[in-house]
């Protein structure tokens, strides 16, 4: 899903309801399973009769469960705004209630555990009932009759019965027989198997044989003009790409969604995702009350009427993408969504660098961190187990999640332009292992750990169940060394309160020197990393992170040659320690945030604390003569830096 531009911050207050258990916290085990209710969905089969005329339909569904315990006597779906005529088992009819969002069905004998059943389930919507899973609008406030549903991420039950949770997709799919006014034409998930003609009216018969969530069921109807792309695939087989629109949109959409072959062409590389996994693709816009930029129901996308009149490939290719990741593979539930909207924000990254090369992937992405550090400006929280309402947060859900996506791939060595290396050979191992199913951060961290021979807590630990990003300082110096030049550099973390202490990322400088250059990977220990290099050249310049691999904002600084009004000494020259180092009191003490700024401190070369500094004298009589470095902070309240500061200590 994504929104029609940069989506709205939800403006949710302190008191947030969180999906469960504390924010961002690892799930203990894994918590989320089937079982948390008695029985499993196989199949929806609806026959709905639409009358395009007002909002109500009356509708049959015929529900397909089995019993995941020994005796099951009810079956309870969940079913808001909706009325229930009635509900039968093999022509018996049962009793049923409808306690509050709930339908709740007694069996007319038990079903034993693994045993299937077939529950009749006739139903109304009433024309008074506020749009809301379903929409519908005719003319004049329209051109044309037009409904839909529009369900994420809990809708479906405002349209029909159904087990409304992303944890129990139904294995076997949806079958939609739509029934309209003969001069009316639908669109629904999967293939049409068959138009057959009554009184007046002609049913559409849909069916999508592949395992599904309930809110990525859709359907649609009006009047439309088809038309469709048949898309080579790698496989051999040929993909239809089938898009819905009033007749007289169709000849802007021939021209916007041209694109949609070399989408497919492009993910469903076998080096990228791999072989597309419905037999169908197609997009249908949403001409009334659709919210979204763009909502990735199997393999029948809808799309804002704004995509589909000026064109957003790369919001395509996001909708697109979502059919491995989100559909194929479902996020087992809302605190791992993430694992849907990272994932498709993370691919039109990709799809804009394969569309307009690295450049524009460069700004794209970066636009992305922007969006992120714009919220967490403001408020931020974990990547795992958002609070309710930000479910959909562009910010932390779909920017950082793009960038966990980015950095995973750093982190795992898969670094060459356009070369899909072995974090894409994860990513699909992670996509055949959960197919047609669903997973969590945990499945997906566990694969990465396997492919990448990596333990990867720590990423997950500091990235998604942790808030915020590393703010770095770097520092460097370069001093001759024979023919060659010595660099030390230092790299100092100085995070916000409502970030993670310490991210141990993997960081890159590059030292630029001449039409050379040299690259090295700083891998901090502590907010505060120091290292020295030997370079072949004299470097001139150096770029922080210069292929964009890292969440972060940098401010580089040349090491500072002891300005002699920040520390003093006696016994000594400017820049030459004997005995006693004395540090202004001014400069040791911070207004605020005291417990997260490194005290200030005498390091060693390495970067090893040798000593707590104190405001006035140090003694550092003890200490060997050499190179030594003065870490302090400094700034305001909110906004700390580190100041290093060289120091020659001498005899
Ligand atoms: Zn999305």
């Amino acid at each position: 899903m994504a929104a029609v531009a940069a989506m709205a911050q939800s403006g949710v207050g302190i008191d947030e309801p969180w999906l469960a258990g504390k924010p961002g916290a690892r799930p203990a085990g894994p918590a989320f399973a089937e079982s948390l209710h008695s029985y499993n969905v196989r199949h929806y089969r609806l026959d709905i009769n639409l009358p395009m005329t007002d909002k109500s339909y009356t509708a049959h569904q015929a529900l397909s469960i089995r019993s995941d315990e020994p005796s099951l006597s009810a079956c309870t779906l969940h079913f808001v705004n909706l009325v229930c005529d009635s509900v039968k088992r093999s022509g018996t009819t049962l009793s049923f209630s409808t306690p509050s969002g709930l339908l709740a069905i007694a069996l007319d004998s038990p079903l034993p555990q693994n045993d299937s059943t077939v529950l009749d389930i006739f139903y109304h919507r009433e024309s008074t009932v506020a749009d809301r899973g379903y929409y519908f609008a005719r003319p004049p406030g329209v051109t044309h009759a037009y409904c839909m549903t529009c369900t994420p991420p809990e809708d479906a039950r405002y349209w029909m019965p159904c087990y409304d949770e992303p944890m129990d997709k139904a294995e076997r799919g949806v079958e939609l027989n739509l029934t309209v006014p003969d001069s009316f034409q639908t669109c629904a998930n999967g293939l049409l198997d068959s138009v057959t003609s009554g009184a007046g009216t002609k049913t559409y018969w849909w069916n999508h044989p592949y395992s599904i969530a309930t809110y990525l069921i859709v359907f649609s109807a009006s009047r439309f003009a088809i038309w469709q792309h048949d898309i080579p695939l790698q496989t051999g087989d040929t993909l239809p790409s089938i898009y819905f629109m009033w007749p007289e949109d169709s000849a802007v959409s021939l021209v916007n969604f041209s694109r949609i072959p070399d989408m497919v062409t492009y993910f469903s590389d076998s080096v990228r995702f791999g072989p597309y996994p419905f037999d169908k693709y197609g997009m249908v816009p949403g001409y009334t009350g659709f919210p979204w930029g763009g909502m990735e129901n199997q393999t029948m996308t809808m799309i804002h009427t704004s995509w589909l009149r000026s064109g957003d490939p790369i919001g395509m290719a996001h909708e697109l993408s979502h059919m491995w990741w989100g559909d194929m593979v479902t996020c087992v539930d809302f605190a791992n969504v993430w694992l849907n909207e990272g994932f498709a924000t993370w691919a039109e990254c990709l799809y804009n660098g394969h569309m307009n090369g690295r450049s524009s992937f460069n700004s794209y992405i970066t636009g992305k961190a922007n969006s992120y550090f714009s919220q967490h400006r403001s408020r931020d929280f974990p990547l795992y187990n958002p609070p309710a309402a930000d479910i959909y947060n562009y910010g932390v859900i779909y920017c950082k999640g793009s960038w966990i996506m980015r950095m995973l791939q750093f982190v795992e060595g898969d670094t060459t332009w356009e070369t899909p290396g072995i974090f894409y050979q994860a990513l699909r191992a992670y996509g055949d292992s959960f197919k047609y199913g669903t997973a969590s951060t945990a499945d997906f961290q566990r694969i990465n750990e396997q492919f990448s021979g990596q333990d990867l807590d720590w990423f997950f630990d500091e990235w998604v169940y942790d808030r915020g990003y590393p703010k770095y300082t770097i520092t460097w110096d370069k001093q001759p060394l024979g023919d060659s030049w010595q660099v030390t550099a230092m790299l100092a973390q100085h995070n916000d309160a409502s970030s993670a202490r310490l991210f141990h990322m993997p960081y890159p400088i590059r030292f630029n020197c001449g039409s050379e250059s040299a690259l090295v990977v700083f891998r901090p220990q502590d907010t505060v990393a120091l290292d020295t290099f030997v370079l072949a050249a004299e470097p001139l310049s150096m770029t922080p992170d210069p292929d964009n691999w890292v969440l972060d904002s940098s401010f580089v600084t040349g090491i500072q040659e002891m300005p002699s009004d920040e520390v003093r000494m006696t016994n000594a020259g400017p820049s030459i320690v004997r005995g006693v180092l004395f540090l202004p009191r001014d400069m040791t003490e911070l207004p605020g945030n005291s417990d997260r700024v490194p005290r200030p401190a005498l390091l060693d070369i390495s970067g090893r604390k040798v000593l707590d500094l104190l405001p006035g004298a140090n003694d550092v009589s003890q200490l060997a003569p050499g190179i030594y470095f003065v870490r302090q902070s400094s700034g305001m309240e909110d906004q700390t830096s580190c100041v290093v500061t060289k120091v020659l200590i001498a005899r």
